[in-house]
């Protein structure tokens, strides 16, 4: 069995909301060695791993990693702290909690196949916890109605029901470099009427690539996107938006343009670089496009060379220094360090006024001071 369930957790999401996804994706290769990021997760999440373990009192060697800095040593302390008060709650309530770490967890009763691996589960008498640990920068995830959560209780569910008498699941999205700890909870009760209403029908589809196709915000971890025809579909009949007489817009037909400009242009950029790779790594031909060099800027052959033979001509005042960036100022002096020493120095002005959609959950700001904002610039 491959590392990956067809099924598996992380992508629930995509599967339950297109579930010929799941089969359509196979005949696109996983990228080859993994991403720098998902390389960097693996990384913080061995670390996190060892020192849980250690701060349980077990044996563990730490790990080695080209990827370890600062900044990771101080999200997985600060996991490893989040979890352990975690744990010390689930003793207050049952006096011998089981505390499992990277736990396999097969929920293959309800999907098939279905797998998965749960960071941190705590089980104790009524509640069972499960944690996970996302290391990345890119959105903050809920832990509300998430499946891959649910999937993850699911298997925990299969190994401890019988022996604990657990009513209710507690989930965590534990995201340090986003600051957010999402928590939900949800009855088992309720758990297994989403799994009958919900997975096991869209489960039995999905293993056989079968039901509708449906394109949303899933698309963007599907390895069919550049060329999945209905999510092509999808944003073209976006793009064809009838407008009526008269010739000027209306503010609600901007307002439909403004809905859909966003996820057109991510599409588009999408099939664009897919195309683009094709081209540079096959010599696949497009027709009516051609590969040109892009622009580029001079560069000095040796800079060291550069310098001598300036200097021999008399020119001195060649070099220039510059302070370093606050993020690599905060990772030469630590978290701490840097807010104690150059906190009262670090300011964070105003972000760029910008239109977003409604579901954006930044605050809105008043139109006056949005207009002055950009005067000001
Ligand atoms: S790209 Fe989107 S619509 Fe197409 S198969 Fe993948 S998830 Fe479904």
């Amino acid at each position: 069995m491959g590392r990956h369930a067809l099924l598996s957790a992380s992508s629930s999401k995509r599967w339950l909301s297109c579930t010929p996804s799941a089969r359509l994706e196979e005949q696109f290769q996983e990228e080859s060695g993994g991403s720098v990021y998902a390389e960097e997760g693996t990384a913080a999440h061995a670390l996190a791993e060892h020192k849980l373990k250690k701060a349980l009192k077990r044996r563990s060697k730490r790990p080695v990693s080209d990827y370890h800095c600062d900044e990771m040593e101080e999200c997985t302390d600060g996991y490893v702290a989040y979890a352990m008060e975690q744990v010390e709650l689930a003793r207050q309530e049952c006096s011998d909690p089981v505390v499992l770490i990277e736990q396999r967890l097969d929920y293959s009763a309800y999907v098939p196949e279905g797998f998965g691996t749960g960071d941190l589960l705590i089980v104790a008498d009524k509640v069972l916890t499960v944690i996970d640990l996302k290391y990345g920068k890119g959105v903050a995830v809920d832990a509300e109605w998430n499946p891959q959560m649910m999937l993850y209780g699911l298997g925990a569910l299969e190994l401890f029901d019988a022996l604990y008498d657990i009513e209710t699941i507690r989930m965590v999205i534990y995201q340090p470099r986003l600051e957010s700890v999402s928590t939900w909870e949800i009855s088992v009760k309720d758990l297994m009427e989403w799994v009958e209403m919900e997975l096991k029908p869209k489960a039995v589809l999905a293993i056989k690539g079968e039901g509708e196709y449906h394109s949303g915000d899933w698309c963007r971890f599907c390895r069919a996107k550049n060329t999945c025809r209905a999510r092509a579909e999808e944003y073209l009949r976006l793009a064809q938006m009838e407008f009526k007489a008269p010739p000027l817009l209306s503010d609600e037909e901007i307002a439909e343009v403004l809905k859909v400009a966003d996820e057109l242009a991510k599409w588009s950029a999408d099939v664009y670089a897919y195309a683009q790779d094709e081209a540079v790594t096959k010599g696949k031909k497009w027709a009516g496009f051609k590969l040109v060099e892009g622009r580029s800027n001079r560069k000095y052959t040796d800079e060291e060379e550069v310098a001598q033979v300036a200097q021999k001509a008399g020119y001195t005042d060649i070099y220039k220094k510059t302070l370093i960036g606050i993020t690599e100022m905060e990772r030469l002096l630590g978290k701490k360090k840097f807010a104690e020493i150059l906190g009262k120095l670090v300011y964070k002005p105003q972000g760029k006024v910008t239109l977003v959609p409604e579901s954006d959950k930044r605050q809105e700001i008043a139109a006056a001071t949005a207009e002055a904002d950009f005067k000001e610039e």
